[in-house]
């Protein structure tokens, strides 16, 4: 049986020319669990998220794995199983669902697949489109999809870079209830072998499908706990939930 993977961010700082969007964040994630990041907007959450992901140096460390991902640059961080999703899908909208993925997974594999005569599905796409739903719209260019499809096979490009650790910007932002509900099945289901981080503000979400949760607030961690913990902290209810 292989340990369970973890995420630990000790005394992580990000300085905005004397400004600290992140303020000596110590916040360990968890594989198995579904690690949700909450707190009112400029507490800090995506800085977090670009730091951990090379897009902005921060200070302190973010450790996965045995190596520390401050130190290296995004392309790397990539290939040590960190991915990340923005809250705008960053998918091409003129090739199909199955190119993308294709393009995503070889990228990662370092082969340009569509180059290539195809010669069938990948099995590891083949399994990334079954398990985000996507299978009948395979062919279908990544442009005609829903909202909420997008944002699947933003997760499936994740999933055929083989990323242990996902970082998702506001997955469920303007989807409608059914397809947030599909969202968080589909995040429980990969969740199991992989350390998910969501940083979410539909607080429904939150309390139906968040196993822990932590609340910034300015840059620092305010309150971390289950959604019924942090709830009933008077600081949070202050600061983000008594709104
Ligand atoms: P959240 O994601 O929680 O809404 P952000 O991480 O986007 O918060 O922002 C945290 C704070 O850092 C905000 O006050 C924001 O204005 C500031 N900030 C974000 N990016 C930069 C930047 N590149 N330069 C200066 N300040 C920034």
């Amino acid at each position: 049986m292989s340990a369970v993977d973890q995420l630990v961010l000790s005394g992580l700082t990000v300085d905005f020319d004397g400004f600290k969007a992140v303020d000596g964040v110590d916040l360990t994630m968890t594989q198995g669990v579904l690690n949700f990041l909450i707190g009112p907007n400029g507490a800090g959450k995506t800085t977090l998220v670009d730091a951990v992901t090379g897009l902005v140096n921060g200070t302190g460390s973010a450790t996965f794995r045995g190596a520390d991902l401050l130190t290296m640059k995004s392309h790397r961080i990539v290939r040590h199983g960190v991915g990340r999703t923005f809250q705008t899908a960053t998918v091409f909208e003129e090739l199909s669902v199955l190119q993308n993925l294709d393009i995503a997974g070889g990228v990662h594999r370092k082969a340009w697949r569509l180059a290539l005569p195809r010669r069938g599905v990948p099995d590891y796409v083949a399994s990334a489109l079954d398990t985000i739903g996507l299978t009948h719209l395979a062919d279908t260019p990544a442009g005609y999809l829903a909202h909420g499809q997008k944002q699947w096979l933003e997760i499936g490009m994740l999933l055929v870079q083989d990323a242990s650790v996902m970082l998702l910007d506001e997955p469920v932002a303007g989807m409608s209830a059914e397809e947030r509900d599909a969202t968080g099945d589909l995040l429980r289901r990969i969740g199991t072998d992989r350390t998910i981080v969501v940083i979410e503000h539909d607080m429904d979400f939150v309390r139906n499908y968040a196993d822990h949760v932590t609340v910034m607030h300015a840059g620092k961690v305010l309150a971390e706990g289950t959604v019924a913990e942090v709830q009933a902290d008077p600081r949070v209810q202050e600061v983000y939930l008594g709104h």
